[in-house]
C-alpha cells in the first residue's frame, strides 16, 4: 500500500536546474524570432550544457543513451519543458524526432536492421539528423484504416506512392517515416507497415507548408510547420523498412502512447505559463476602483483554473504510473483520458487568461494569443478528442452487460432485501 505523492529529491534538484535554464535561456529565445538554422546554432551550447547534465533525449532506454527515467520523471520534466515550445528541442526530446526516435528503436530491436541505427537512429540522436512523421492523408486522418498510400516491392526496392499531409517539419526533415499500405488483402490494421525515406529521393515533392490557424501566413522551410508531401513512384532499398511487415499499427501505437504523457505535461507546462500571467495581471489590473483579482468572476477563473490544472496533473501522473508498473496497454484508458482532459484545461486556461488581460491578451504583445492558437490543435492532433473519448468509453461499458431491469430498481432490490433479512425481520416484528 504507497500512495506516495513526492518526488525524490535528486530529481527534484534536476527539476529546479531545469527550471531556471528554461526560464533564463530559453524564454529569451522565444523573442527574437530566429530562422530554423540560427537556431539551432544558437541553441548548441544549451544542448551541451542539458548533456553535461545527463538530461538530453531522457526519453530513451538506457540502451540509447537515456537515463531509463521511467515516464513519472520524464512527466515531471516535461511539465517544465512544455513552458517553452523551444524548450524540447534544447532537451532533444521534440515532436516529431523523439517518437520517430522511439520508433527506430524498437524497429531495429523487432528487425536487427543496425545500418538504420548507424545512419538515422544515432545521428537523430545527436541532432545531426531531423525527421517528419508522415501518417495523416487528407483522407485519413482519426481512423487510420483509411490510408490509401502504398508500396509496393519491386526488385530489392520498395516503391511509394501516396499523399500525405500535416508532417509536421516535412520540409525540414532529412528523412520521413511513412505509413503505408504493403500488404493489400488483409484487415488494414495487419497490411500496414512503416517506411524509412529520405526527403531528397526522387519522387518525394513537398507541396507546400500548410498555413494553419497557428501559423497563417507560413514562412515556408520553417521549424514547426506541417508539410504536404506527395510520393510519388519513391524508391527506397527494401531495408528501409521498419520493424516488420504488417507492424505499421503496432509501432504507431507504441509511439503514441507514452508520447501523450509528455504532450499533456507540456500542456501543463503552457497551462502554468498562462495561469501566472493570469494572477500577475489580476493583481496588478485596477478596474472600477479595485484590482480584477477582487472581482468574483476573476476569482472564480483563477480557483477553477489551478483546480482543473491539478486534476489535470494528477491523472497524468497517474497514467504515466500506470505505464511504468504495469506497461502502456493497462494504461490505455489513463492515456486516453488524459489526452482530452488535459487538451481542454489547456485551452481554458489560455482562453481565461487572455481575457483577463483584455485587448492586451487578444494582441501580439504578449504570447497569449500565439498559445491559444496552438493549443487550439491539441484537440485535434495526435487523435482528436472524440476518438479518445470513444476508446475511454468503451473500455468502461465493455465490464457491463446489458439486464432485463435496472439492478438498482428498488422494488426489486426491496423483495431481495425482504429475503435477505427475513429472519431479523421476523424478530422484529415480534419484538414490537
Ligand atoms: C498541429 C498538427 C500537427 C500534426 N502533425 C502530424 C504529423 O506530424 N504527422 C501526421 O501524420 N499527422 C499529423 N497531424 C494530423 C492529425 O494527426 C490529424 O489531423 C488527426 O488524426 C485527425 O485527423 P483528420 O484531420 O483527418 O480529421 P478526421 O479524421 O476527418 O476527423 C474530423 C473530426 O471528426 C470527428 N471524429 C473523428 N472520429 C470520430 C469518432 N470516432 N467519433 C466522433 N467523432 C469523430 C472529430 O471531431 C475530428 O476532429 C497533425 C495535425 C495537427 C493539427
Amino acid at each position: 500500500m504507497a500512495w506516495d505523492f513526492a518526488t525524490d529529491p535528486a530529481f527534484e534538484e534536476q527539476l529546479v536546474w531545469i527550471e531556471e535554464l528554461v526560464r533564463n535561456e530559453i524564454f529569451p529565445l522565444e523573442t527574437l524570432d530566429l530562422d530554423t538554422p540560427k537556431l539551432k546554432e544558437i541553441i548548441k551550447p544549451l544542448q551541451v550544457m542539458v548533456k553535461e547534465r545527463g538530461l538530453f533525449a531522457a526519453h530513451l532506454p538506457p540502451s540509447l543513451g537515456g537515463q531509463g527515467f521511467g515516464q513519472v520523471k520524464l512527466g515531471l520534466m516535461n511539465e517544465i519543458l512544455g513552458m517553452s515550445p523551444l524548450a524540447p528541442l534544447v532537451f532533444g526530446n521534440n515532436a516529431p524526432d523523439s517518437g520517430n526516435a522511439e520508433l527506430l528503436a524498437l524497429g531495429i530491436e523487432a528487425n536487427g536492421a543496425e545500418f538504420q541505427r548507424e545512419c538515422y537512429l544515432d545521428p537523430l540522436l545527436r541532432g545531426e539528423l531531423s525527421s517528419g512523421f508522415s501518417m495523416t492523408e487528407p483522407d485519413a486522418g482519426a481512423d487510420p484504416t483509411r490510408i490509401t498510400a502504398t508500396a509496393s516491392k519491386d526488385g530489392d526496392e520498395w516503391v511509394i506512392n501516396g499523399h500525405k499531409w500535416y508532417t509536421t517539419n516535412g520540409s525540414v526533415a532529412d528523412f520521413l517515416i511513412v505509413m503505408v499500405r504493403t500488404i493489400p488483402d488483409v484487415p488494414a490494421r495487419q497490411g500496414m507497415s512503416m517506411l524509412l525515406v529520405p526527403k531528397e529521393t526522387p519522387g518525394v515533392r513537398v507541396v507546400r507548408d500548410i498555413p494553419t490557424m497557428e501559423d497563417p501566413v507560413v514562412r515556408a522551410g520553417s521549424y514547426g510547420n506541417h508539410a504536404e508531401i506527395i510520393y510519388e513512384d519513391v524508391r527506397v532499398p527494401l531495408d528501409h523498412l521498419i520493424g516488420h511487415e504488417g507492424m505499421g499499427f503496432a509501432l504507431a501505437q507504441s509511439r503514441l502512447g507514452p508520447g501523450r504523457i509528455h504532450h499533456c505535461m507540456r500542456w501543463l507546462g503552457q497551462s502554468r505559463r498562462a495561469f501566472a500571467m493570469m494572477c500577475e495581471r489580476a493583481v496588478s489590473r485596477e478596474v472600477f476602483g479595485e484590482p480584477l483579482a477582487a472581482k468574483q468572476t476573476v476569482q472564480n477563473w483563477i480557483a477553477d483554473s489551478a483546480a482543473e490544472m491539478s486534476a489535470a496533473r494528477l491523472m497524468t501522473l497517474q497514467a504515466a504510473w500506470l505505464i511504468d508498473l504495469k506497461g502502456q496497454k493497462a494504461a490505455r484508458k489513463e492515456i486516453s483520458m488524459i489526452k482530452y482532459f488535459g487538451a481542454q484545461v489547456l485551452y481554458n486556461v489560455i482562453d481565461r487568461a487572455i481575457q483577463v488581460h483584455g485587448g492586451l491578451g487578444f494582441s501580439s504583445d504578449l504570447p497569449l494569443e500565439q498559445m491559444y492558437r496552438a493549443a487550439r490543435a491539441a484537440r485535434i492532433y495526435d487523435g482528436p478528442d472524440e476518438v479518445h473519448r470513444m476508446t475511454v468509453a468503451r473500455q468502461i461499458l465493455h465490464d457491463y452487460e446489458a439486464v432485463p431491469e435496472p439492478t438498482e430498481l428498488i422494488a426489486t432490490r426491496r423483495e431481495a432485501a425482504k429475503k435477505h433479512f427475513a429472519a431479523q425481520l421476523e424478530l422484529l416484528s415480534i419484538d414490537r
